[in-house]
């Protein structure tokens, strides 16, 4: 009788363990740096979160990978782009001051994250509509060579008579680095109590009596698992279209993943040793530029080696291509021509800064391909889920189809989806025109356009 008793209470407290199986509050899918800004914002704002990562601690794919991205702010007036930037630094300002809280040393510091350093602008004359429109009533500190006197007599740069030069100078703009970044926001994130689960591929997402039904793989021992959430946010990168197949299908059509190649070139050693240091100190101030030209040729200084040689990254904004299969794309090898295509705008640059460096002089170090996901417009999303082509589904949140652009905004990309999600309210007007950009309005209308 005692034994039917003891089996009666466990079988009993088993069933009750199936039916009050937790619910989490909020699951934020992706710990790039979209999704691990948005947990961070929504820590920062003491809600209970749950960041799911398919990848180790350690980043190694994905759209964020590397060391440095380009920060800048030059925007026309208004510009949401520069908003985001802006708003991203004020943000990542309150992320290291509280991981600085209660430390008895000074442990972090933004300089981890930006390199601040010259932005160069490179146009054609034939772009002049577009950089006096640039350039009118401009708030940030910039200087302008519209002549190849005034190249030389600025920046010490060599140009032709058809070209142009920007420089944008402000604090914290010029490189950032999502790797430290990502970091920095992993440890605000479980400072504040909440979790980050590592190796945890979403399989399979559902929406199913009001609440999500989110299937995970264990990706290092291969076991299975259900997790229940009453709110989603979903940024998983180029991986948002397979993620949300059942839940928004649409976004197959309006997130495109594309690839793009990334090359990483030094100066030989023999020859960058002979440069002097002003020449030195030249070449590392004129980094990162971007050509805005019909491939956007841009570059930037991924770190320093041991010898203090810069390492220099060189990509083409528009030189990306579609993509077969998306697991594959990351192994994918360099072809020569890119190769070539990125030595030879490395040194017609470096003959722009007069700075005596043939293509033989460079080393090609290793070169990867990446991949980042496009909406038609190249503007992002930061939306609400549209459900039945008009019903805004206020319990789900997608930031996607970041674009080459994304990592400068990160912050305030996490800072709009977290509001969106906890419906949250900022009426400054630049915030409301962003989150008009981005949102659910937009959203709809592209949901219609598609055939
Ligand atoms: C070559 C290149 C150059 C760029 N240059 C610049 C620049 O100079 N300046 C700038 O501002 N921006 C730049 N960007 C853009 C910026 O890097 C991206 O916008 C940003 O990194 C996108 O971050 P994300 O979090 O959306 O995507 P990701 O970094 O791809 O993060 C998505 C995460 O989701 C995880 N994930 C996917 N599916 C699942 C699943 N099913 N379950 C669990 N986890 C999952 C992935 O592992 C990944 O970690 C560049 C991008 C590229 C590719």
């Amino acid at each position: 009788m005692r034994n039917l008793i003891l089996i009666s209470v466990i079988v009993s407290k088993l069933i009750s363990c199936q039916t009050s199986e937790k619910i989490e509050d909020i699951v934020v899918i992706g710990g790039g740096l979209m999704g691990s800004s948005t947990a961070w914002e929504l820590s920062k704002y003491g809600q209970n979160v749950l960041l799911l990562e398919q990848q180790d601690s350690i980043y190694t794919s994905g759209s964020s990978f590397g060391e440095a991205r380009i920060s800048r702010s030059l925007g026309p007036k208004e510009d949401i782009f520069s908003f985001l930037q802006q708003t991203s630094i004020k943000e990542t300002k309150g992320l290291i001051e509280y991981l600085n809280e209660g430390e008895r040393d000074v442990l972090h510091s933004m300089e981890d994250i930006y390199r601040t350093s010259p932005v160069t602008y490179i146009y054609s004359k034939s772009q002049l509509n577009d950089v006096e429109n640039l350039l009118d009533g401009q708030l940030d500190k910039y200087e302008y060579a519209s002549t190849k006197e005034e190249a030389e007599e600025k920046f010490e740069m060599k140009i032709s008579d058809t070209t142009m030069v920007i420089r944008e100078y402000k604090q914290y703009t010029g490189t950032l680095n999502p790797k430290v970044l990502i970091k920095k926001l992993h440890l605000g994130i479980r400072k504040s109590g909440n979790r980050i689960d590592y190796n945890q591929k979403v399989t399979s997402l559902k929406k199913e009596d009001g609440v999500y039904k989110i299937k995970i793989t264990d990706t290092k021992t291969g076991t299975n698992k259900t997790i229940l959430s009453k709110k989603v946010v979903a940024a998983a990168g180029p991986y948002n279209g397979i993620l949300m197949k059942d839940i928004a299908p649409y976004f197959r059509d309006l997130i495109s993943p594309k690839r793009l190649f990334l090359s990483f070139l030094k100066i030989k050693s023999d020859k960058y040793d002979m440069l002097t240091s002003d020449q030195k100190n030249r070449l590392i101030s004129s980094y990162p530029v971007a050509y805005l030209n019909s491939e956007i040729f841009y570059s930037m200084i991924e770190k320093f080696d041991s010898d203090q040689r810069p390492l220099l990254k060189v990509g083409g904004h528009f030189l990306r291509t579609e993509i077969k299969e998306l697991d594959e794309v990351w192994a994918m090898k360099l072809t020569e021509q890119e190769i070539h295509w990125s030595k030879e705008n490395t040194v017609d640059y470096l003959k722009k800064l007069d700075l005596p460096i043939i293509a033989s002089d460079l080393e090609y170090v290793k070169g990867y391909s990446c991949v980042y996901s496009l909406t038609e417009s190249e503007v992002p999303y930061v939306s609400n889920i549209i459900k039945n082509k008009v019903d805004i589904d206020s319990s789900y949140v997608l930031v996607g189809g970041m674009s080459g652009i994304g990592a400068k905004g990160s912050l305030a990309y996490g800072l709009i989806a977290a509001d969106l999600i906890l419906d949250k309210k900022n009426d400054s007007f630049m915030y409301q025109k962003t989150k008009s950009a981005l949102g659910s309005e937009r959203l709809m209308k592209d949901i219609q356009n598609i055939d």
